[in-house]
């Protein structure tokens, strides 16, 4: 990739990281023994020491429900809350502070505005139009809606770069459109997309517009007013503030008009069992106790980016984000996913020289302390129009600096080395159908294998000390998987939901009747891992056997939650479900 500008100054006037970072108690960690160099704040971002304070004095002295008691305490929690709202209103330019409407997140804000607004107002054959690089919050909710009111989702597609086709998005506007929903920074590919003119478009043709700000408020100023959607959304927790707590600013007309989303205590001015009659905004979209801490730590947080100010902190972003690209962009093999003009503070990036699975980028990234997010980031539909399965990303705060990107290029540069190496010594090709080998049976019975496999691990981690050593030995494992020829990696034999791309192949062994094997393959070193795990478990045994085994039980002996992510756990389900299926099939077939 071409590189960026020469001059990137390495410390701005105004702006002393070093002093920022004090402000974060995590960020002097260590993960498996090194510093921790935390690059996931996408994801969600550290919170500084004034936004912990403020949550434990809200609970220490300020707790009660709010719009409740009568009695001080309670009075000054509903005054804290409410201050809240109007500081989130002041920080995105809102004209009123009734039309902010805390949330759980962006997530639920979207949910909201699809959900009210969309079936008071959706029609049957009109559009409801997404981006091609939105998050599956702004795809799905509005998927739901368009099959609950027989609207049609259409998509504004991008080009190689991941910048939005505005000439394509101007042709689907010529069909009646009812509502647009862009992500205004995205999340995958770091594109900041012009949320202003693609509001303006949607306004022409008289088609309301909501913006996903998730990724967009912790790095530059927001203004509601000069972007003129209709709805605005984002999340406290990356913006330096408290989980669970987010926001919907709406227009005023809009919210009044719209029926509530939820019902329950406080959304409510009168209840009968004939008839209810709801609160004014912004009661009217908030029923139940609310998140009062969360309101009021992201009040705090936000108090925080002011005193550091966006005037300081973006142009360090964003001379980081020219540093870390061209430095990981300069790394042979590395290819950058996302090449925007207008980028915010993402980097995504596979490495196709040698071949790595995200996931195994992710996994010796994080042995050597960079925390970054791999997978599809909850952009399918981004991965499938760049023509990959995943990425690796690392996305900035204010608080990274020029040693967290030297140690995330460090750590990728050794992951290549190594990764070529072993490249160097595997066993080459895929072998031909007539050679076909199966991994046979290890045991009598599964019960036994586990049980051998169990104490094997138990020995390694004695031995070699606890999560890494057994995450290690299961890679090991996965060296020795027996090949799986190419003719046999097809649609049929794909499992999906896994990070990688798994391909397992169950057989009932030639010359019996019932007797279960299976060869698996995966790009990723883990994975191959796991599935060595669930050879040396199930193949060669009675298809019966496997369907008797309980292997949940199993993985809750050896502790498998604590090495691998939620994630990977839902790609294991996804090869055991494949599996047993098989069993059943076979066992069904020689009854
Ligand atoms: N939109 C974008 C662009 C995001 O990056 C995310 C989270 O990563 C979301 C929406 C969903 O945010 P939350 O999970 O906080 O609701």
């Amino acid at each position: 990739m071409a590189s960026v500008s020469l001059t990137i100054p390495a410390k701005l006037p105004g702006f002393d990281v070093r002093r920022i970072r004090r402000d974060f108690p995590i960020l002097h960690a260590s993960a498996h023994g090194k510093p921790l160099v935390y690059l996931d704040n996408g994801a969600t971002t550290q919170k500084p020491q004034v936004v912990l304070d403020r949550l434990a004095r809200y609970y220490e002295s300020e707790n009660a429900n709010i719009h409740r008691g009568v009695y001080l305490l309670s009075q000054t929690a509903t005054l804290a809350y409410e201050e809240a709202r109007r500081t989130i209103a002041a920080f995105i330019n809102a004209p009123g502070a009734a039309e902010v409407i805390f949330t759980r997140g962006t997530t639920e804000a979207v949910n909201l505005v699809a959900s009210s607004f969309g079936r008071a107002n959706f029609k049957p054959g009109h559009q409801i139009i997404v981006s091609a690089m939105e998050h599956h919050s702004n795809i799905v909710p509005w998927q739901i809606i368009a099959q609950a009111t027989g609207g049609v989702l259409r998509v504004i597609p991008m080009n190689d770069a991941g910048e939005l086709l505005l000439d394509e998005y101007a042709k689907l506007l010529k069909q009646p459109t009812c509502f647009v929903s862009v992500v205004h920074a995205s999340n995958s590919l770091g594109t900041i997309n012009d949320v202003r003119t693609i509001t303006r478009m949607a306004h022409e043709v008289g088609a309301k517009v909501l913006v996903d700000g998730a990724q967009w408020v912790a790095h530059h100023p927001t203004d509601v007013r000069q972007i003129d959607c209709d709805f605005y959304a984002f999340s406290g927790h990356k913006l330096y503030g408290p989980t669970g707590i987010g926001v919907l600013w709406g227009r005023r007309e809009l919210l009044d008009a719209m029926p509530p989303y939820q019902g329950g205590g406080d959304m409510i001015e009168s209840v009968t069992f004939e008839k209810t009659t709801y609160a004014q905004l912004p009661n009217k979209f908030e029923a139940g106790t609310p998140h009062i801490a969360g309101a009021v730590g992201l009040a705090a947080a936000i108090e925080y980016v002011q005193s550091v100010g966006f005037e300081n902190l973006v142009p360090h972003e964003e001379s980081l984000l020219n540093y870390a690209t061209q430095q990981l962009g300069d790394v042979p093999g590395v290819r950058i996913i996302g090449t925007a003009k207008q980028k915010g503070c993402v980097l995504s990036f596979v490495i196709d020289d040698p071949p790595i699975s995200s996931l195994d980028i992710g996994n010796r990234l994080d042995r050597e302390g960079v925390a970054v997010r791999t997978g599809h980031h909850c952009c399918q539909p981004v991965m499938v129009r760049m023509g990959i399965n995943s990425t690796a990303r690392a996305s900035l705060a204010m608080y990274n600096t020029r040693e967290d990107v030297d140690a995330l290029v460090a750590a990728v540069k050794l992951t290549i080395h190594e990764r070529s190496a072993k490249r160097h010594s595997a066993p080459a090709a895929s072998p031909a159908m007539s050679t076909l080998k199966f991994p046979p049976a290890v045991a009598d019975s599964p019960a036994t294998a586990a049980d051998q496999l169990a104490e094997e691990l138990r020995d390694v981690s004695d031995a070699l000390g606890g999560r890494d050593a057994i995450n290690t030995h299961i890679e090991e494992m996965g060296e020795h998987l027996l090949p799986m020829p190419e003719a046999l990696k097809n649609e049929s034999t794909r499992v999906h939901g896994c990070m990688s791309v798994v391909h397992l192949f169950p057989r009932i062994r030639p010359g019996t009747v019932d007797v279960f094997e299976f060869l698996g393959s995966s790009d990723a070193f883990i994975v191959r891992g796991l599935i060595a795990v669930l050879q040396r478990i199930y193949s060669g045994q009675k298809a019966s056997a496997v369907l008797d085994f309980d292997i949940e039980n199993f993985f809750q002996r050896i502790g498998l939650d604590q090495f691998i992510s939620s994630q990977r756990r839902n790609g294991l389900a996804g090869m055991i479900k494949r599996i047993r299926s098989s069993a059943g099939a076979m066992v069904a077939a020689s009854a």
